[in-house]
């Protein structure tokens, strides 16, 4: 019998766990070697072999340009020369612009991949090694994204699923997911929690309140530029300065094996620096002189310098639960507990920055790297027809959602923080005599004010309007949320209840 798997597919390492058994306890899905998470990093090697998980990390120093890794951060974004430029500073495979869409697409071995394609490798393989361990086919999962990403990025998920044949029942958002880890089987009394979710790439903060089996989102607040890679990329920049300085014009950064290597050990030394106040950073044979001379980095790295270099980031996350405190209408230190998500929660100042915001130490209740795993088992486990765990999540969508009215100001139609799914309604009259089609474009996003500084979800026409004079036929459109934070919309005429036929450009909507 094929079994339902829960999936935390992160931007830096993914991980997934299932519950099992006869006394139904969740288990988290071992990798070979017994390891519990697998880097999200998809390569190809110069022979053309694809590599998933850690036989693609071993190999990243060497081949960097064929490495595809940290790219669920352009999953479902539309192509825009900012966010390529920032991925570019650091990253060494290719970005593009997709013919026909305004999708992003990547360059590895000569070819092409969307960013479904590229998660699809990771599902694959996290589905491999489950049918392996369950003995049993997997063909169902519920997948945790960011609570942050907007409709776009859900459904470029749902996709990556579909291209290996593995259903996506739900999508859940990743702190909500930690929240039922945390939650089921505490009892009944009702708890009010903050979710600091700091993992590879993004960051979310939630506040849930869990009434015994009902978790229910009160305001959710995040950022998908925001997160170990961030923390990472300061460190190399601060090498790359220290290296300039001792040896005035000789660019590293101009040298992708050379920028890996500084990568690698950037991760490695951040992660060290949670243990030890200090650590050597050496690496030798980083370069070469005009004249033939091997260059070695040789440096000192402190936890001051990390924390010195990275304060704005962690200032970041603060302004982030201040705003979503704010939302909730909730004093940050009336809260119940404060939990802690994803690796970058391990880093010292990290905590001692939600210590101080929160007012409390955070529990230490879940295991930061597994909560989301073990949440969305929980939840797959939930939707089995034989379970006797029931569930109730009660979820929010991270930002509004609306329509660029004629002076390009967002109206909006969704507000930031409202509960999905959901259902609106919206009547448009005809404004010109035998008006065939209706089009509006759907924007979704943090600028209340110009609705163009928004992601752009879909240009929408609908057709088929009855003709008649201006004024006089009025068309309503629905616009209906999923429980998975995704949009779907349809149009009638109001007075004879026609449906008009929909069409999309611009935009991904291969799942309306
Ligand atoms: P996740 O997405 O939850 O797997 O988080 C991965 C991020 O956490 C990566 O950027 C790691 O470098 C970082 N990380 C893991 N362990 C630690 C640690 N002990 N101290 C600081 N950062 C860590």
């Amino acid at each position: 019998m094929s079994r339902i798997i829960g999936i935390d597919l992160g931007t830096t390492n993914s991980c997934a766990a299932v519950v099992e058994g006869l006394d139904q306890k969740v288990k988290l899905i071992p990798y070979k070697g017994g390891e519990y998470t697998i880097p999200s990093i998809y390569a190809v090697d110069d022979k053309g072999n694809e590599l998933v998980g850690h036989e693609a990390k071993r190999q990243w120093q060497l081949n960097p340009k064929n490495t595809i890794y940290g790219s669920k951060r352009l999953m479902g974004k539309s192509y825009d020369p900012d966010t390529v430029r920032r991925i570019h500073d650091y990253f060494f495979y290719e970005v593009h612009e997709a013919t026909g869409t305004d999708e992003v697409m990547v360059g590895i071995a000569d070819k092409r991949l969307a960013l479904p394609q590229v998660a699809s490798k990771i599902l694959q393989k996290i589905q491999g090694v489950a049918s392996d361990y369950l003995q049993a086919p997997i063909d169902r999962a519920v997948v945790t994204v960011p609570a942050y990403f907007n409709d776009r990025q859900r459904q470029a998920v749902k996709e990556a699923g579909a291209i290996v044949g593995l259903n996506i029942l739900r999508i859940i958002n990743e702190p909500t997911a930690a929240a039922l880890a945390f939650g089921v089987g505490r009892g009944m009394s009702t708890e009010t929690i903050a979710i600091f979710d700091l993992g590879g790439g993004t960051f979310d903060m939630s506040i849930i309140e869990i009434r015994d089996r009902v978790f229910e989102v009160i305001a959710t607040g995040g950022d998908i530029f925001l997160g170990g890679v961030d923390f990472d990329n300061r460190l190399i920049d601060w090498v790359l300065e220290s290296f300039e300085t001792h040896h005035p014009g000789v660019d590293l950064r101009s040298d992708p094996i050379a920028m890996q290597r500084i990568k690698d050990l950037a991760e490695r030394s951040k992660i060290d620096l949670t243990q030890r106040k200090e650590c050597a950073f050496n690496i030798p044979f980083i370069t070469m002189t005009p004249d033939g001379l091997p260059l070695d980095i040789d440096l000192k790295l402190t936890r001051e310098i990390l924390e010195g270099r990275t304060a704005d980031l962690v200032g970041r996350t603060i302004d982030t639960c201040r705003r979503v405190c704010a939302d909730a209408d909730i004093d940050p230190k009336s809260l119940d507990h404060v939990l802690l998500v994803g690796g970058m929660t391990r880093m010292p100042a990290v905590q001692a920055a939600v210590t101080g915001f929160f007012g409390q130490p955070p529990s230490k209740q879940v295991n930061p790297d597994e909560a989301v795993a073990i949440g969305a088992a929980m939840f797959a486990y939930s939707l089995e027809d034989d379970s006797n765990l029931r569930v109730q999540l009660l979820d929010v969508i991270p930002m509004a959602i609306g329509i660029a009215n004629a002076s390009g100001q967002l109206h909006e139609i969704f507000e930031r923080n409202e509960a999905v799914p959901n259902l609106k309604r919206l009547t448009f009259t005809t404004s010109v005599n035998n008006q065939k089609d209706l089009q509006m474009r759907i924007y979704q996003g943090d600028d209340e004010h110009v609705a163009s500084n928004n992601e752009l979800l879909g240009e929408f026409t609908f057709s088929g309007i009855r003709l008649a004079e201006a004024g006089t036929v009025k068309v309503e459109v629905e616009f209906n949320l999923s429980q998975d934070g995704i949009l779907s919309m349809s149009a009638h005429d109001k007075d004879t209840g026609a449906e008009m036929e929909k069409s999309v450009a611009l935009g991904v909507r291969k799942y309306e």
